[in-house]
């Protein structure tokens, strides 16, 4: 009797774990518009709020990136926008 009660008992424990593990799996990083902060996937280009472009192209691959990254992730181009010129 006592050692049914010791696997309902680690039963219970491990949904306990397992359900605090899955939570924090479907805990995704939420994108946000670094104009607006309005939620965003990562497959915009434009914010749907504020129409801020997220997204520019790559000058030497041509793929899309964050027009805030610093270099392209693909090719490691430097990403220069008009703030980093001056
Ligand atoms: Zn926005
Ligand atoms: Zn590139």
């Amino acid at each position: 009797m006592m050692l049914i009660f010791i696997i309902i008992f680690a039963i219970v424990i491990y949904v306990i774990y397992f359900n605090d593990d899955k939570e924090s799996q479907d805990e995704q990083e939420l994108l946000r518009c670094y104009n607006c902060g309005h939620i965003i996937k990562e497959s915009y280009n434009y914010c749907p709020n504020c129409k801020e472009q997220l997204k520019k192209q790559c000058e030497s691959c041509g793929k899309m990136i964050g027009v805030n990254w610093r270099y392209c992730p693909y090719c490691n181009h430097p990403n220069l926008d008009e703030g980093l010129e001056k």
